[in-house]
């Protein structure tokens, strides 16, 4: 029985409208008992959030079926001994809850040059400021770690592309002198603990998403069988395009959620 890593955006909805066959697909999954989780880079929403913004696009979801990048990075720092520690957090509330419920304490934005952190963590923020990125190199500058939730650089929204986590990160990244430790997909951070939650082998895992460079890249690397649909980045016309640029081959392209189904139902 074949688990499932599914990305969010551009694969189950695109910004606030659902994507054709996505619903279908989740509740052939519950149906057929298949373990899944909704996976995503996106670091500015809680699991509640997201669980409520699945609900609103048609698809029934608890926010235990989530895992997002803001809460691998608290466990990720958690596990390298930073437990309890203060942090400064350039982020949204997404990133900031799961730093709190981990047990982190967050820094003001305006904390004096005297202040210690830690950390700097850091995900899309759509209050970015010279002030936020002068604190944060400070920091790093001092020793600080620096944590990035996710690499993506551009995100499409409303027909164009807006500057992402990792286009903040590289003014930290340039400013600080130091690269970030990166979560998100790719990563095998990220990746290491969504195999670990599913409780599966990564080969009886498969990674589902519209992103070559993010979703099937950090799938491919981490052992999983991968699925590219061509419902957000890429489409019935860029896909060839994209696989030759990326150089990340999927096992499987689908024009959407259940030619999957299809694909796994013929063979079970
Ligand atoms: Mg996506």
């Amino acid at each position: 029985m074949p688990g499932f890593l599914l990305d969010l955006d551009g694969t189950l909805y695109s910004g606030d409208r659902p994507i054709p066959y996505a619903a279908d697909f989740i509740g052939w999954l519950r149906r057929n008992g298949h373990p899944f989780l909704f996976l995503t880079n996106n670091s500015s929403r809680t699991p509640e959030q997201v669980a409520a913004h699945l609900k609103q696009t048609g698809i029934p979801a608890s926010p235990g079926e989530v895992f997002t990048s803001s809460q691998a990075a608290a466990l990720y720092m958690t596990d390298e001994g930073l437990s309890g520690q203060t942090v400064f957090c350039i982020g949204e509330g997404g990133l900031r809850q799961a730093l709190q419920e981990a047990g982190f304490t967050l820094l003001a934005d305006d904390a004096p040059p005297e202040a210690q952190a830690a950390a700097v963590v850091q995900g899309i923020d759509r209050a970015f400021s010279y002030g936020k990125l002068m604190t944060a190199v400070r920091f790093i500058r001092r020793g600080a770690r620096f944590v990035l939730t996710n690499p993506d650089h551009l995100l499409p929204w409303n027909g164009e592309l807006t500057p992402g986590a990792g286009s903040i990160a590289s003014s930290i990244e340039r400013a600080s002198e130091t690269a970030p430790v990166v979560i998100g997909k790719p990563s095998p951070i990220i990746m290491r603990y969504a195999v670990a939650k599913l409780g599966l082998p990564p080969e009886d895992i498969w990674a589902v998403g519209d992103n070559l460079n993010t979703d099937i890249r950090g799938g491919v690397d981490a052992g999983c069988r991968s699925a590219l649909v061509l419902t957000g980045l890429a489409d019935e016309h860029n896909y060839k395009a994209q696989i030759a640029a990326t150089g990340v081959t999927p096992e499987l392209v689908c024009r959407h959620l259940m030619e999957l189904a299809d694909h796994i139902g013929s063979r079970s």
